[in-house]
């Protein structure tokens, strides 16, 4: 066991504080990262605050991780010492279920083991990237291209696999209207990559604050939800719509927005359902689907596309003192596009 530094929890009501977690003794198949960057995702304010559901406290959030490789266990094959890896959100899954032996870990039947507030192996709950180091199995650790900006490429781990995954499954490509709603953190990625994956993309943010942003990372279009003008002219129109909005949404409103054979993901996680009415999927033969990230080798392909289309994440650093200013601001819609913590000052 090592004992490393962090920010954690108390509860979901108290301000993240610093303090410090054990890391258990590298495994055989296990890799020590030096954590050198940790995104903060919206995913780690639900968690912590208690919004999917009680958790145990202190609890470390973070899955969106990049650092070095400083020791490897004996059976290692995957990485070696001083490679930059990054490490998203899931560190293990059952690898004997259909869906693991298919290689899609993110739908293991039995749970993958999420990198935070998870029970593991061996009974302790995970913890997660604000941290100084962490210990995971080799087949969960990504290779970072030395392409990728390692100071900026932590939010690919989850923004990145989370929007990148949905949109290679329903084939966004030439052709292809593709409309991303909320440019926050997963919006953001959801348009450079649906763009340079050839689709023809739109934003629908709530305002047109951030127009000439969403223009200059590859969108087309950009339009005010706010605005009902908005829905009557872009109603039949998209193939695909990927929603990235962390808060409940008018469900049928946007569906009139995909024209035959359309599909609108879900890869937003309000606590609350969104009903939906039948006859709105009906109408133009209509999908209303749910994704979660992406598996480790889609994950792989993901960084190699971002390394090859020259794409990332846009980002703020902060040093640890700054987490709670963060959490409001993004909260609040202040975020350009996401925090990225400077572990160094933990
Ligand atoms: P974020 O940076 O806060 O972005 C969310 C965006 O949604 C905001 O920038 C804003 O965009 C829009 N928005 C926020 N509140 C809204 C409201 N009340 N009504 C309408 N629009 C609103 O968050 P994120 O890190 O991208 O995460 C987004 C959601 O995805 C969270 O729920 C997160 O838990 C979830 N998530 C899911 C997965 C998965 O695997 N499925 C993975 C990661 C995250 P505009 O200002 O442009 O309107
Ligand atoms: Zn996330
Ligand atoms: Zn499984």
């Amino acid at each position: 066991m090592r004992t490393v530094h962090a920010y954690a929890a108390p509860s979901a009501t108290e301000p993240l504080v610093p303090t410090t977690i054990e890391r258990r003794d590298v495994g055989p198949k296990d890799v020590l990262i030096a954590i050198r960057y940790a995104g903060i995702c919206h995913s780690d304010i639900h968690t912590v605050r208690g919004d999917w559901g009680p958790i145990t406290y202190p609890q470390v959030v973070g899955h969106e991780i990049v650092g070095e490789v400083v020791e490897v266990g004996p059976a290692v094959s995957k990485h070696a010492v001083g490679d930059r890896v990054g490490v998203g959100c899931m560190v293990d899954s059952c690898r004997e279920c259909d869906n693991c032996r298919a290689g899609m870990e993110n739908y293991c039947l039995n749970g993958s083991t999420d990198t935070y507030a998870a029970v593991d192996r061996d009974g302790t709950i995970t913890q997660g990237g604000y941290s100084t180091h962490v210990v995971v199995d080799e087949d969960f650790v990504l290779r970072l291209p030395d392409a990728v900006d390692y100071a900026a490429a932590a939010p690919l781990l989850c923004a990145g696999i989370t929007t990148y995954s949905p949109l290679a499954h329903w084939k966004a490509g030439p052709g292809t209207r593709v409309a991303v709603v909320g440019m926050g953190g997963l919006g953001h990625m959801a348009v450079k990559i649906a763009a340079a994956m050839g689709a023809e993309v739109t934003v629908l943010s709530r305002t047109l604050a951030k127009k000439d942003d969403g223009l200059a990372f590859g969108a087309q279009d950009y339009y005010a939800t706010d605005d009902d003008a908005t829905f009557e002219a872009l109603a039949d129109r998209f193939d695909l719509l990927v929603n990235t909005v962390s808060a409940p949404l008018d469900v049928d409103r946007y569906l009139r927005l995909l024209r035959l054979d359309g599909t609108m993901i879900n890869v937003g996680a309000p606590p609350e359902p969104m009903p939906v009415t039948m006859f709105t999927l009906f109408g133009n033969r209509r999908s209303f689907a749910g994704s979660t990230i992406g598996s480790i080798a889609e994950t792989q392909e993901m960084l190699d596309f971002c390394a090859e289309h020259g794409i990332a994440p846009e980002t703020e650093l902060i040093a640890a003192d700054q987490i709670n200013d963060a959490y409001e601001r993004v909260l609040s819609g202040d975020v350009r596009y996401r925090f990225v913590i400077d572990t160094t000052t933990l």
